[in-house]
């Protein structure tokens, strides 16, 4: 897994987990469990099922826990939720090792958060959750675990994240409070998120709507906790949450830099996919030196800039640009959505879940010849009266879904998100595309965040405006 090399040096996750073993282990893991003609034993990630038992194995046989995970709810999966926990331990090792007191804000059906940090850490923790039917697991796992000495639930129906906790009858105060904020912002976005025409993700999709969506996306839930955080700065020493998109990382870095509030982050790596870890405080602690960046670890590397050259007839100017640019990326079947439009700049996150760019020239050609065949055996068929004009769709569908690698090619709408779902799925790219004016000049910038395509991917793409260019 291309970023397990990342991930926090004491995630035992780092290597991954001994498949064989857990069939031995587990009837339950043995009934998913396939074995290859190599002996290699692996499980269908594409299953929700499988991920559910998988999780459930691991849960028991590394951390002694027995955990029901609802059929209906999110699977966590537990190499990013250790990352979170690793590193709040880094984070608080400076500051308290004893009697550590933690805030889990939307703890979930599984209560995964306060589970691993009470076993682990015997941290004490209080959970909130807003959903019912969640809070009842949560309480029901903890009394399964026996956890009910360390672990606290609190019901959540007031409309603020963590302002109703701090009453004077109940005068809370925690060493650190965390969060995994729901992504989507809309049923319709989360629908949206995935095209039908697209393959499944690599991981099958997990979670509940009320999971997943909160009004206004996580950028809004991670700015009202912001809010919140500054009308009790003394009742949590270090505010947490992780991030699930980079853009909005940049906006909080922006809020916090803004309010000269102190504040550092992090990288989650793993597997393919990347979240990040934001901590500030308003307490008297240089909380970006407590931990070293993680992100150090990893080669910086400069965005790719391509100068989009001048076309006759054509204003040239970053909107013009923005508009073409778009046309290809709809062309290829990839989302974008904007992020950023400040003075001469465009900035666009974008994502490719399939590749779709190489080997262009290869798939018009085959698109051309499969057209050509098409149409030559309609002109046969119609001597034998056979309805032409339904055989011309059909070669035109065939061709079309050859030019995406096997899925066919809908427009997506600027309103279509390309927001990741929650059980971190994979994608071949995820960028960042500015376009920005410089003097006289319309450059285009690429930025790899993250994706199995890699930077080579990027410089594919960027040949693929290049060319189209005109
Ligand atoms: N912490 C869990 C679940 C994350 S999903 C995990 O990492 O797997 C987000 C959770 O937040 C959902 O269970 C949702 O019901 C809950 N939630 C959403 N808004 C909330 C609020 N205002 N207060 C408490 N919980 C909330």
């Amino acid at each position: 897994m291309a970023l397990n090399k990342y991930m926090h040096p004491r995630n035992i996750y780092k290597t991954p987990p001994d498949f064989c073993k857990l069939a031995k282990q587990f009837p339950d893991f043995l009934r998913i469990a396939k074995t290859d003609v190599t002996g290699k034993v692996s499980i269908d990630f594409k299953d929700p099922q499988s991920l559910r038992i998988l999780t459930k194995c691991l849960l028991m046989s590394d951390f002694n826990l027995d955990v029901d995970i609802p059929d209906d709810k999110l699977v966590p999966t537990l190499p990013l939720r250790l990352n979170y926990i690793l590193w709040l331990e880094d984070l608080l090792n400076s500051i308290k090792k004893d009697d550590v007191k933690g805030l889990d804000i939307g703890t979930g059906a599984c209560a995964i958060y306060p589970l691993l940090a009470a076993k682990k850490n015997e941290w004490h923790m209080v959970g909130t959750e807003s959903d019912a039917d969640s809070f009842l697991k949560a309480q029901e796992n903890i009394q399964k675990n026996k956890l009910e000495s360390l672990i606290e639930l609190k019901k959540n129906t007031s409309s603020t994240l963590i302002t109703y906790l701090f009453t004077d009858e109940t005068p809370y105060t925690f060493d650190f409070c965390m969060c995994n904020p729901p992504f989507y912002s809309s049923l319709q976005e989360l629908y949206e998120s995935r095209s039908p025409a697209r393959p499944p993700p690599k991981n099958g999709f997990t979670g509940s709507p009320h999971e997943l969506i909160t009004e206004g996306g996580e950028l809004k839930f991670c700015r009202k906790l912001l809010k919140e955080s500054k009308e009790q700065k003394d009742k949590i020493r270090i505010f947490t949450t992780m991030v699930g998109h980079k853009y909005n990382l940049a906006e909080l870095i922006q809020d916090l830099k803004a309010d000269k509030i102190i504040y550092t982050h992090t990288e989650f790596c793993q597997g393919r996919v990347t979240r990040w870890g934001l901590a500030w405080t308003f307490q008297d602690y240089n909380i970006h030196e407590l931990v070293p960046s993680r992100d150090k670890l990893r080669k910086k590397t400069l965005p790719l800039t391509y100068l989009l050259p001048e076309l006759p007839n054509c204003v040239y100017n970053v909107e013009t640009a923005v508009t073409k640019i778009k046309n290809m990326l709809i062309d290829l079947n990839m989302m974008y959505k904007v992020i950023e439009k400040r003075g001469n700049n465009i900035c666009l996150d974008v994502i490719a879940k399939t590749n779709t760019w190489s080997n262009q020239r290869r798939k018009k050609r085959m698109m051309k010849r499969i057209e050509a065949e098409n149409v030559k055996k309609i002109k046969h068929d119609t001597a034998d009266k056979v309805d032409a004009e339904q055989h011309v769709n059909d070669a035109v569908d065939a061709s079309s879904s050859l030019i995406s690698n096997g899925s066919s090619i809908s427009p997506i709408p600027e309103t279509n998100d390309h927001t990741q779902n929650i059980t971190e799925t994979e994608h071949v790219i995820h960028a960042i595309l500015k376009v920005i004016k410089k003097e006289n000049d319309v450059l285009l910038q690429m930025e790899l965040v993250d994706g199995t395509a890699g930077k080579e991917g990027l410089h594919q793409i960027i040949q693929y405006i290049k060319n189209n260019w005109k």
